[in-house]
């Protein structure tokens, strides 16, 4: 008997090794870092301190909702830790069927570690149900909504964000657009190499 169990249909699949948290720490390497600010709290303070900011934010928060929200679809999480070395025998398995409230269950371990230091078999494991939900202001936004409607509010922003010299609207949320983590990172190069940023091989 042959099955398939792959939930995506992407032909390379995976994650750098030591996962995305390597990479990013590796190109922080000598730069300031504070976490938890609100860029749109401090943009004065911000913008004196620095020639260019790259902005990741969403764009139409970034304009103060002047042509209204964006709509977005958001998720919700449910984690538990189980009393078991293996729950679903790989990372991700999608729930497409109407009687499933939740969309897919992650279980995290298979995605880069599912071993202790040591090598041996981790005795427990962690999974997330992930739930569809409407998204309102305030929520966390996750996946842009492209119809028609939102295409044309983000028109207008965009067309402001051109405008500017300072800025760099980038990403899912500064751009409005769906992208898997290879192809934010594709067009975060892109993005830097239009501007005459070198990119360093660490
Ligand atoms: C539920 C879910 C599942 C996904 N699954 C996959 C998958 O299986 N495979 C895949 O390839 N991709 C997946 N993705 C997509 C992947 O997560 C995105 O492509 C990637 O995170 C986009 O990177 P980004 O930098 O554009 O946005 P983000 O990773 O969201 O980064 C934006 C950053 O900007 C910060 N920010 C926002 N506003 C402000 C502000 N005002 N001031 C300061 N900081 C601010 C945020 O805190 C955040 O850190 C998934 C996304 C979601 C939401």
């Amino acid at each position: 008997m042959t099955f398939d169990n792959n939930y995506f249909n992407a032909l390379y699949q995976g994650i750098p090794i030591g996962g995305y948290t390597q990479m990013i720490e590796n190109m922080l390497i000598g730069a300031e870092i504070r976490l938890g600010e609100d860029y749109l709290k401090h943009r004065a303070d911000f913008d004196n301190i620095a020639d260019k900011i790259i902005y990741t934010g969403s764009i139409d928060a970034y304009y103060d909702y002047i042509y209204g929200a964006l709509e977005y679809r958001s998720v919700r999480f449910e984690t538990e830790i189980l009393d078991v070395p293996n729950f679903q025998g790989n990372a991700v398995i999608n729930y497409t069927d109407r009687e499933t409230p939740w969309t897919r269950i992650i279980e995290h371990k298979w995605f880069e570690f599912g071993k202790d230091e040591e090598g041996r078999e981790l005795s427990k494991t962690v999974i997330s149900r992930e739930y569809s939900s409407e998204w309102k202001k305030g929520d966390e936004p996750y996946y842009p909504v492209n119809d028609e409607k939102n295409n044309e509010v983000y028109t207008k922003y965009k067309a402001l964000a051109d405008k500017e010299n300072k800025v760099i609207f980038g990403g899912r949320l500064g751009e409005y657009k769906y992208y898997d983590m290879d192809k934010v990172i594709e067009a975060a190069f892109e993005k830097l190499e239009r501007e005459g940023i070198r990119i360093k091989s660490i």
